[in-house]
């Protein structure tokens, strides 16, 4: 796919995690923040900026935004730390980097974007992943940088609980702290550029209290991220576990390319697989003709997306579109 360039074949969907808040948390910050983001990385894209530029600086700034469950403002670990895991896919080629178990890279998706392009490899965890961010001349920080006070107390109920959650969990995290329903989850970026091509990247600080050295489907490509110019691009957020034995992403593509399915019916599909895995969640899509697909099987998502019309719309929950 390689299009005569035309700002009418931008696409642009972010989000900002799926999960079941509380019935009356209206989430206008978070709808605001990605917004704000959106509009930035559209405007980049209507400039003649790359799909793979747009989801990249659109997560950034995500994750530079603490309401989110991606760099500051990271859910933590078992033992109080943050582990970021994040990733970005090229469609064109299918190009891709992905980070995971991160404590010190101050942002996360800009190694996965600088493995995607300055090094043979794909993947780097932990250690090896630090390093190699301080060879590249990335910028680092102490893991406090990324921890906030709603992070610990929220770390604080779920170990009292007992339990393993999603972000926005409100029920299995038990009687959460009111502020903590601030603080909502994974964020992600899919773009389809003037030229037809696409691209996706996720980032997420994971589940609260999760066993360290856990990692989610976020920086699984073919699983949370997943980018093909053939057929679609996808950024997930709900349970990893599930959305890696799903196979997410590449569910998605192969119903494209091989059955004939449209986007919202592959997606569908591989919610279901999801499901049957024991998980929830929701993800971001957009396919190659410039369709988009958002749904969600928890409450509520936290999504903007930019479709035909050109014009930026946000929701949480099923109906709440503006
Ligand atoms: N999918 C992420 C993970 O399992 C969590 C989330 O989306 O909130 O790491």
């Amino acid at each position: 796919m390689n299009l005569t360039p035309d700002p009418g074949h931008v696409r642009l969907a972010l989000h900002g995690g799926a999960g079941d808040p509380p019935p009356d948390a209206d989430g206008r910050a978070q709808r605001e923040a990605l917004r704000a983001i959106a509009v930035q990385a559209h405007a980049l894209l209507v400039a003649g900026g790359s799909a793979l530029d747009a989801v990249t600086l659109a997560v950034e700034r995500l994750e530079e935004c603490p309401l989110f469950n991606a760099g500051v403002g990271a859910v933590l670990n078992r033992d109080g730390r943050p582990e970021l895991d994040a990733a970005v896919m090229d469609g064109r080629v299918r190009a891709c980097g992905a980070v995971a178990g991160l404590a010190r890279v101050k942002s996360p998706v800009r190694l996965a974007r600088a493995i995607l392009e300055r090094t043979p490899h794909v993947f780097f965890a932990g250690a090896g992943a630090e390093a190699l961010a301080r060879e590249l001349g990335l910028e680092m920080v102490e893991p406090d940088h990324f921890i906030t006070d709603a992070r610990r107390r929220q770390l604080a109920q779920a170990r009292k609980a007992g339990a393993i959650t999603l972000d926005h969990d409100h029920e299995s995290a038990g009687d959460r702290p009111r502020d903590d329903d601030a603080a909502f989850g994974t964020v992600g970026a899919v773009a389809r550029d003037a030229r037809g091509h696409l691209a996706a990247a996720t980032s997420t600080g994971g589940l609260t209290n999760k066993l360290p050295g856990r990692v989610g489907d976020s920086a699984v490509i073919g699983a949370g991220t997943f980018a093909d110019d053939h057929s679609c691009a996808v950024s997930c957020t709900g349970t990893g576990e599930a959305f890696i034995r799903a196979g997410f992403g590449l569910a998605v593509h192969a119903r494209l390319s091989w059955c004939g399915w449209d986007l919202d019916r592959a997606c569908a599909e591989a919610l279901h697989a999801v499901r049957r895995y024991g998980g929830r969640g929701g993800c971001i899509a957009v396919d190659r003709d410039g369709q988009l697909a958002l749904p969600f099987n928890a409450r509520s998502m936290y999504r903007a997306w930019v479709g035909a019309d050109g014009r930026v719309h946000t929701a949480s929950r099923p109906q709440d579109a503006d």
